[in-house]
């Protein structure tokens, strides 16, 4: 057991894992050091930080528990206030937010009462040392010493897109991360005329949706690669295909992304419906994921992951409705391209798209990149990973999916794994491809809390 535990990252991962480990009574009481970073409020982090109504959860409430020993938390915190709400229902994030603030002041409360120590730090860690007793944390000018320490932080900060000119960058009007300008944290005034978001994920769907109410006027146009929206649940919940055995029996037969695509396929044409089919794999996904071989899980990659994507992370239908609507009025226009180059010109930036061959131009007074989480290591300016980095302290996944990890959690370096330096979150996309939503979050919350009390 380590008796002597940091949490660096003041998202809902650390929150999770925090809550986990105060509702167990170990043998000795715990000293939990919760580095919650420089901004924001602690367990909201970007997800559950937003103030809109518009930004809806894109799992149903009854899939959102923190716990995974308490599948009906989540349902039971809205329906004390709401008990029409059902299990099927998208609510907004931000209500989420309130439930992880309540259960993180009442695992506060239960640790205390069960002889804990918890010290909430609201720092940034800069630099981590593992040693041979235990690793020592650095912040500014102090440094620390834990018997373990867990990095929860979620995703990277977005590094600009390889062809945006640093005059475009310098000029305010290139943002290359959304959440401050929805926060209000940066002003644009007046509002634009056009905007440009490149990216069509669920990140450039809230984005549309949150500034096309603030700017009316605004036209908005989302390029991508394919000019997809991501697909969208439907109103009602099917369960997933509990007879996908046969398919994934298949699957590990043949590791290979197209002998997958293939199977998949075969398996959605025989559903009415191709959702419960990709909802089957959930449980499935990170054991297929570690058996595909290293120049496969690149041919996903390049080729597929675009397409999985789309299908595995939808929109609410209430929220595809929202966006179809702006489509309709003309307020959204989606279009097909790469983006090669962004400049500015005169007082406008102008993209450069290549499409089917062609190369076309297009002007914008702002553009927002909205290509979704980072997690590439190798080229992060985050200054903790820098530094594990640097020092070669961690290892990177190969294919930018974060740091190379063990089952337990426990982050590779050259000669090994780290017998007490761990990761939850996204910084294990190369060991479990899905590692960013709640459902997979709290059960490794749950497992590495058995991990760090167990003997
Ligand atoms: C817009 C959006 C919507 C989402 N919607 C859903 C959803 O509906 N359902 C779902 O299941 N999942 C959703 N997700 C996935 C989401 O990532 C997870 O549910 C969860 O929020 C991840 O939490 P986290 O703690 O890993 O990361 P984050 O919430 O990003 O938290 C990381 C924290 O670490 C802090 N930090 C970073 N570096 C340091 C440091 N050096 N020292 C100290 N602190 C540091 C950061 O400041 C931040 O507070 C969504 C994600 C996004 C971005």
């Amino acid at each position: 057991m380590f008796r002597r535990v940091a949490i660096i990252g003041g998202g809902a991962a650390a929150a999770t894992l925090l809550g986990e480990l105060l509702e167990r009574q170990p043998a000795q009481p715990l000293h939990l050091d919760w580095y919650t970073g420089a901004a924001g409020m602690p367990a909201r982090g970007v997800a559950y930080g937003t103030p809109s109504d518009r930004h809806l959860l894109n799992v149903r409430a009854a899939s959102m528990s923190m716990f995974a020993g308490k599948p009906r938390g989540f349902l039971d915190f809205v329906q004390r206030d709401d008990p029409a709400i059902a299990g099927t229902d998208f609510l907004p994030r931000r209500r989420y937010g309130d439930y992880l603030e309540s259960e993180v002041a009442r695992a506060l409360k239960q640790g205390k009462s069960l002889g804990h120590d918890v010290n909430i730090i609201p720092v940034a860690i800069d630099a981590l040392v593992p040693e041979n007793d235990g690793i020592t944390l650095i912040h500014g000018d102090e440094s620390h010493h834990a018997d373990a320490a867990v990095l929860a932080l979620g995703a990277l900060p977005p590094p600009p897109l390889g062809g945006v000119s640093d005059a475009a960058l310098d000029s305010g009007r290139y943002v290359v991360d959304p959440w401050p300008l929805l926060a209000g944290a940066i002003d644009i005034s007046p509002p634009p005329r056009k905007v440009v978001l490149i990216g069509l994920g669920l990140t450039a769907v809230d984005v549309v949706l949150e500034l096309a109410a603030q700017w009316p006027q605004t036209e908005f146009i989302a390029v991508s690669r394919h000019g997809l929206l991501p697909e969208a649940h439907l109103h009602k919940a099917a369960a997933p295909t509990d007879d996908s055995a046969e398919l994934i029996a298949a699957m590990r037969e043949a590791p290979e992304i197209h002998r997958w695509l293939h199977l998949l396929r075969e398996a959605c044409a025989q559903e009415t419906d191709w959702r419960p089919v990709i909802d089957s794999l959930r449980p499935h996904t990170a054991g297929l994921w570690h058996e595909l071989p290293l120049e496969q899980r690149a041919r996903f990659m390049r080729h597929a992951r675009w397409a999985w994507e789309r299908a595995r992370h939808r929109m609410p239908p209430q929220v595809r409705e929202a966006i179809a609507a702006l489509e309709r009025s003309g307020q959204l226009q989606r279009q097909c391209g790469r983006v090669r180059s962004v400049h500015l010109v005169d007082e406008t930036l102008q993209l450069t798209l290549d499409h089917a061959g062609e190369t076309r131009t297009l002007n914008a007074d702002l553009v927002i990149q909205t290509v979704g989480l980072d997690t590439d290591v190798r080229r992060t300016r985050h200054r903790l990973v820098r530094q594990l980095q640097t020092n070669a302290h961690i290892t990177a996944d190969p294919l930018g999916l974060g740091a190379q990890a063990d089952g337990a959690g426990r982050l590779r370096h050259g000669g090994g794994s780290w017998p007490h330096l761990f990761a939850i979150g996204s910084l294990l996309r190369g060991r479990l491809w899905e590692s960013t939503a709640m459902p997979e979050i709290r059960q490794q919350a749950r497992n590495l809390a058995d991990h760090l009390l167990g003997d």
